[in-house]
């Protein structure tokens, strides 16, 4: 239910909100885009948009 929203930080002890400028990097899938986060915390968070959800980023 929430993929809707701004991605979170997925470490376990940290709740940041990851922000577009923490992207690494971004990957096409047959399931959709994928895009992985680095948070200040150092941890790395990968998420998955489908389709519908990618729209106008660049
Ligand atoms: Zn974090």
């Amino acid at each position: 239910m929430l993929e809707h929203l701004a991605s979170v930080c997925s470490a376990p002890d940290c709740e940041r909100t990851l922000s577009e400028d923490r992207r690494m990097l971004t990957m096409e899938t047959p399931d959709g885009t994928r895009r992985a986060y680095e948070c200040e915390c150092g941890a790395v968070t990968v998420t998955v948009l489908s389709d519908e959800q990618t729209r106008t980023q660049q």
